[in-house]
Formats: structure tokens, sequence, C-alpha cells
């Protein structure tokens, strides 16, 4: 069975696990006693999306901050802080989220401490911006943090010598506001992001966690709370409140696939640069709109190199953030170091983003059985004439970008998500197959397929997952219309009517 059916209207599941599916008739006279029988009402149904690359649990976080993902001006950035300061007892924290200047009307500017000021001057404020490389903070929170300790990635105003506001990646951020969650605002997030998954169709994951994420997963898990299954992809750092160091995941004596079909261990994230939002993606030429900025490596290379190295050997699949052409061209030289000191068959090793790729990385990607690991949203939010890629890019190199058809063609394999920018699958699926660039266009199946089944492949669950089959988890989602046959542009107006966790109805719309 493929991907979507439309004559499916019923399905019978056991213990979580499709037994039949087909028509209602049918499949009430298979009904036993323990038999549980689902009634589709006749729609579309497809299996439940998996999310590939996103972050989840502080996803879930930002839920609680200010939300500025879809403010379409400064004078909303400013207007949408002033009303959370309102709301906040003078002294305290105002936090925002996402952020995106392309989407202003006014001005595209990055926010700087002099606008986040009208906002409020008693109040510290931070914001960080859609992609999370970058943050602004107002002055009051620069008085406060004192951010001089840190002078790499605090901006600082080169004729006044004042600090700007602007922070580049998370140590500058980290000098000014630390972000660290309570064990308990991490459950309460995860709750929150769990039910936004369910609302979009959203039945698995890979989330991006340090060992207190771990934690918040574990007692949810314990409550019979965690109704998603999710990929724990462990990030690697030397900090042990931002991740895992290569000496404690090679002491943990696991590896990738430890755990179960709720909850299990994936991949080891590495990252290598930043993001082209920020102007840190590590590219090999400059930047468009910055003749003399190439981008940077987020941390030293040849430690990334190393721990690469030592992950693969422990068994671990390896997932590496490279943005930049410069970044990928690391991170398949990581990863083919890796495989020829100690060839695995089944690696699946990814690349996450690989946004910018010449034809040799392609063949090297293909070569090599990385899995590219794309989050098409980026495209439809950013890849229109005159947006965010061509102004950072260029024309030229705006046709290098985001190859998912050529991709494919190539016989590389390639898995879907959303980096939650924003959460949504089919907002995704509606820009791969309205890319910008006609000749990297994919067809809805193949949207669909890389969202599921693309995605199951990533973290070895494709026996399970990704296809609506008897013998797999009965994860899936009932929509409003059909992705395959409705117009392109309206795939994005699609609903999710209802979403099925192992044979649970776990959301339904309300009309
Ligand atoms: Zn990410």
């Amino acid at each position: 069975m493929t991907n979507t059916e439309d004559s499916v209207s019923a399905m019978a599941v056991r213990s979580g696990i499709i037994i039949a599916l087909g028509n209602r008739d049918t499949i009430l006279s298979l009904a036993q006693k323990e038999t549980q029988i689902v009634d589709l009402g006749g729609k579309t149904v497809v299996p439940g999306f998996n999310d590939a690359h996103t972050h989840f649990l502080s996803m879930g976080l930002h839920l609680s901050h200010v939300n500025l993902s879809d403010a379409t001006s400064m004078e909303e950035i400013v207007k949408r802080l002033a009303e959370g300061a309102k709301k906040t007892p003078k002294g305290r924290w105002v936090l925002g989220h996402g952020w995106d200047e392309h989407k202003f009307t006014d001005e595209k500017r990055y926010p700087n401490r002099h606008d986040l000021d009208r906002a409020s001057k008693e109040h510290p404020i931070l914001i960080i911006r859609i992609c999370g490389h970058m943050s602004s903070a107002n002055s009051l929170a620069l008085q406060t943090s004192n951010p001089s300790r840190v002078a790499e990635g605090v901006d600082v105003d080169p004729k006044t010598g004042e600090f700007t506001g602007l922070l580049f990646e998370g140590v500058a951020r980290m000098a000014v506001y630390d972000l660290q969650p309570t064990l308990k605002e991490m459950r309460e997030g995860l709750r929150l992001a769990i039910r936004e998954a369910h609302r979009l169709g959203v039945t698995s994951l890979t989330d991006f966690v340090t060992p207190q994420m771990v934690r918040a997963y574990q007692d949810l898990r314990e409550r019979g709370e965690l109704k998603i299954r999710v990929g724990l992809s462990l990030r690697w750092s030397d900090r042990s409140h931002e991740g895992y160091s290569i000496d404690v995941l090679e002491a943990m004596g696991i590896r990738t696939n430890f755990g179960d079909e709720t909850s299990k261990i994936t991949c080891v994230k590495l990252a290598i640069d930043g993001s082209l939002g920020a102007h840190t993606a590590l590219l090999h030429n400059p930047y468009s709109d910055d003749s003399k900025n190439c981008g940077a490596f987020i941390d030293d290379i040849n430690r990334i190199r190393e721990s690469v190295e030592r992950a693969h050997c422990a068994g671990f699949q390896v997932a590496i953030h490279a943005i930049g052409d410069k970044a990928l061209d690391y991170a398949l030289e990581g990863i083919e170091k890796s495989v020829k000191a100690r060839p695995r068959s089944d690696h699946r090793h990814r690349v996450e983003h690989a946004e910018l790729t010449s034809d040799e990385q392609l063949r090297r990607i293909r070569d090599l059985k990385v899995i590219a690991s794309m989050q098409p949203n980026f495209i439809g939010v950013w890849g229109r004439p005159g947006g965010m890629y061509e102004r950072r890019l260029g024309r030229e190199r705006l046709l290098h970008c985001n190859m998912y058809r050529r991709m494919l063609d190539d016989g590389i394999s390639i898995c879907f998500g959303s980096d939650g920018m924003p959460f949504d699958p089919l907002l995704g699926i509606w820009s791969a197959v309205t890319h910008p660039i006609e000749s990297s266009r994919l067809t809805s199946e193949e949207a669909l397929t890389c969202y599921t089944l693309g995605s199951a492949y990533a973290s070895f669950d494709e026996k399970r997952k990704g296809t609506l089959e008897v013998g797999k988890l009965a994860d899936m989602a009932v929509l409003s219309d059909n992705p395959l046959s409705v117009d392109p542009d309206s795939i994005k107006d699609i609903k999710v009517e209802m979403t099925i966790f192992g044979g649970e109805i776990v959301y339904r719309r309300n009309h």
C-alpha cells in the first residue's frame, strides 16, 4: 500500500499495530475482543508525519515566550514586546522568540538595543532570531549582564564603541542571558509541544537534546504522557548542560537505536557552522550582501573532526549541521575519514541542512550513502524572489540551493524536517512541491514520502513506520484534502482532521 489511500475507511488495531486496513464493513467483520476499530470517516489518510529535524522541547518552551515569528514590521516587534513587558513585573526578563527581519515591511534589518528599549527600559529583554543563531538584547539586559567579558559574537558599533545589542551565536547570547529552564518548565514545554504536534498530524520526530532534556522526556514517558515517538539525537558539547562530551558518549556504552519505539537514542549531533540568516553559515565565497564575510566555524574544526570519528567508532550515527558549502566539505570529509577508518555498511550518517551543494558534493553524498536531512519550509519561507536566500547568496548560487529533485534523481536518501521554522509538515510539503527553482521541485507524493518514510529510514524505523501497512505502527493523520490530488498551491491550506497515535485518536479538529 502506498502513502495515501482513499479506499481506506477503517482500520483494525491491536496493541498499537495495524492488523487490517480497508473498507469499513470488512474491517468490522474482523472485530474481536482485543481488536480496536478506528473509523477514518472515508477521508484521506496518510502515515503520521515524521519531523526528522526539530528542536521540539525548545519549541514547547518558546510557546510561553512572546511570539515574534509572524511579526511583519519592526513596530510590531516593539509593540508585542511592550505588551509582554506590561504583563511582567518590573526588573524581570521579557523573552521573545522567532523574529525574522525578512518578513518586515518597514525596515529589513535586525532589531537592535534601541529598538528594544522602546518596548521597555525597565525590563531586561532578549529576543532570539528565528534561526536560533542570533539574538538581540535591550540596554538593561546588557547593563545587567555586562557581556564585555565575552568579546566573540557580542556586536560593538565601530564608531561609538558601544554594544549594538546584537549577539551572534550561543556563547554571546549566554553571556547576556543563560536560558536554563527548570525540569518542571521543560516538562510543561514538552506537553505544549506534543499538543502542537498532534494538531499538525506529527506522530514521530527527532529532537536534539541535552541531558536535562532527556530527563524531561523520561519523566513524561513514565507518566504515560509521551504520546509521540521521539528519536533522541544527543547534542555534542563539552559543556554538560548543553550536551554530551565525546568521553561521556563513549563511556555510556550504548549506541544508536538503544531504546524502543516510543523513545530511543538515534544520532549524535555536531555543528560546523551557523545559519545563512545570521551570516554565519560557512561559505567558500563571500556573502552577496556582505562582501568581506564568508561565515564562521561554530567550534574548533579539529575537535569536531576527532569527535565525528570517535562517535562513529563508538557505534553512533552522526548528524552534522552544515549549511554553507564550505561547512559541507568538512562534514563529508569527516564522515569519509571515519567510514574508511572503520567501515560500517549501514551507518546512515546524516548531514543536516546541506543547503548549498555542488555537483562534486552531491556525488560524495551519494557515494558515502549519507542521508540529506533537509527542511523544505526554508525554501518556502525564504526562497522566493528577493527573499533571504537571494540576498545572501545572489542569483547564481540560488540555483544550487536545496536541490531536492537532483538529490532524489541521483539516488540520495532525503529525510524532511522543519527545524521548527515553523513546525508544520504540510507547509514543508507545499514548499518542496512549489520550489521557486522549478528544476528542484518534487512531486507531492515524493515530498510526502520524504516527510514519512524518508524520515523513518533516517532513524532506522522504516520497517515500523512511514507507510500504511499491516504490521506497522498505527500512527496516521486524517486530512481534509488529498495532497496528491489538490492543486499544489493549496497543499499548505490542507487541515489535519484527526491524528492517530498507536491506534488512539489523540487529536480531532473542531469544526
Ligand atoms: Zn536545527
